[in-house]
């Protein structure tokens, strides 16, 4: 497969000022990328005219729950049976590839092995979606975020729970075992969990550590739900590779997040907090108030916080903990508006935190996230101008393609999805 695409303004996603330019596709890679001034021997490829449009990298979502299938309650996905949810998780691998992205990151599966199977369908072509890397459950201790039990009442939610270094250990082997690319460990509570408040660091040091030596010995990597400021202190002394939130983190934290930041990635999943905000602005039960009452500093916090790590250079990837029914799968380039509207980011910015960065929390930095030659042909065509607008990437109509590995999607009528373009 031989393409020249040709005219557009290309935006390299390294930040530097679109050009208009010639760029040519062999098979899954960009063989050339050329200012439009210059000649550029394609040969008989298929020229696809893209004057006045703009070219850009795919983007990658940081922050993926596959897996997380709209429910309204975290329950809900443990009353899926493992048939039912594998489909879903795949329908949602499809919405995401169809709201432009082409690569996610996991950052946590329903059940063990719903992201590892979809990676491995979508790698095996059986289905389409982004490039994927595949998380564990979220680990979590008795009455954390994620622990759906009741004394009374068993019932599975996203989280596992595990309690003492030997229990995360073994959890995480069995996780590694299963074939999961990344750890996620809940060192902080949530602001829903009556037991495990936002602000509070409930996993231990010994936990913490447990977790991350063990994917760290066969050289994959650690994740974090960490939004108090302890959390994120605790996941950076143990070596966690991935810090998301980080809501509430202090001067010291954001110290030793910046003293770490050719290593760690951090991530603020904003979109399902902005879309609980404005829920909760319109609900007057004394329940909407009291969870109102949590939200609003939690997001005046993580507004605080993005601003000064964007200012510190602290590499932030976009994703938006999509897959709740207030937040749904493939909604996921709002978090652009999120960056430029709540954080401070330039439109510019927001776009590399979806490109470029997004590339390296792939850890493929060298050859993801970036149109370059010998980069992989991943690229949206777009009929707009993001860099004047973030918002045009929301109206997947306005993709003339979505490209992955060199093979064009065009996104569906309606809900995000996708057909393949032969
Ligand atoms: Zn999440």
């Amino acid at each position: 497969m031989r393409l020249l695409i040709d005219g557009a303004r290309i935006w390299d996603g390294t930040g530097a000022a679109p050009f208009p330019g010639k760029v040519l596709i062999e098979g899954e890679r960009i063989a050339a990328v050329v200012p439009q001034a210059e000649t550029l021997e394609a040969g008989d490829a298929e020229r696809i005219d893209a004057s006045s449009k703009f070219l850009m990298p795919g983007m990658v979502e940081g922050h993926a729950h596959l897996s997380f299938v709209d429910t309204p309650r975290g329950t809900a996905l443990g009353e899926l049976p493992p048939e039912d949810h594998a489909l879903l998780t795949m329908d949602a691998a499809r919405r995401l590839l169809g709201a432009g992205f082409t690569s996610a990151c996991s950052a946590a599966a329903a059940k063990i092995r719903l992201d590892v199977a979809v990676r491995d369908a979508i790698n095996q072509g059986i289905t389409d979606g982004p490039r994927l890397l595949a998380a564990s459950p979220e680990l979590t201790v008795t009455g954390g975020l994620g622990d759906g039990r009741r004394l009374h009442l068993h019932q599975e939610s996203f989280g596992v729970p595990v309690d003492g270094p030997d229990e995360v250990r073994r959890m995480a082997r069995l996780c590694l075992r299963e074939g999961v690319d990344t750890i996620k460990l809940n060192i902080s509570g949530d602001f829903g969990t009556e037991s495990a408040p936002a602000d509070v660091a409930v996993m231990t040091d010994e936990e913490v550590a447990a977790g991350v030596a063990t994917a760290h010995a066969i050289g994959r990597r650690a994740s974090a739900h960490a939004r108090a400021s302890a959390s994120v202190k605790r996941a950076l002394r143990h070596g966690v590779d991935i810090i998301y939130h980080c809501d509430f983190a202090d001067e010291a934290a954001l110290d030793q997040l910046e003293a770490a930041k050719d290593r760690v990635f951090t991530g603020p999943a904003i979109g399902l907090v902005v879309t609980r905000l404005e829920r909760l602005r319109g609900d007057n039960t004394p329940q909407g108030r009291r969870q109102l009452e949590r939200v609003k500093p939690l997001y005046e916090a993580s507004c605080r916080t993005h601003d000064a790590m964007r200012r510190r250079g602290i590499r932030v990837v976009l994703g938006g903990d999509y897959g709740f029914a207030d937040n749904p799968q493939g909604t996921n380039a709002r978090d652009l508006e999120h960056f430029v509207t709540h954080f401070g980011f330039s439109a510019g910015e927001a776009l590399q935190a979806a490109t470029r960065i997004g590339g390296q929390v792939m850890q493929r930095g060298h050859e993801l996230g970036l149109v370059k030659e010998g980069c992989l042909a991943d690229l949206l065509l777009v009929d707009g101008d993001p860099l004047k607008d973030v918002r045009v990437l929301q109206d997947n109509k306005r993709f003339i393609f979505i490209m992955k590995g060199g093979v064009r999607f065009q996104a569906c009528e309606g809900p995000p999805h996708v057909r393949r373009l032969h």
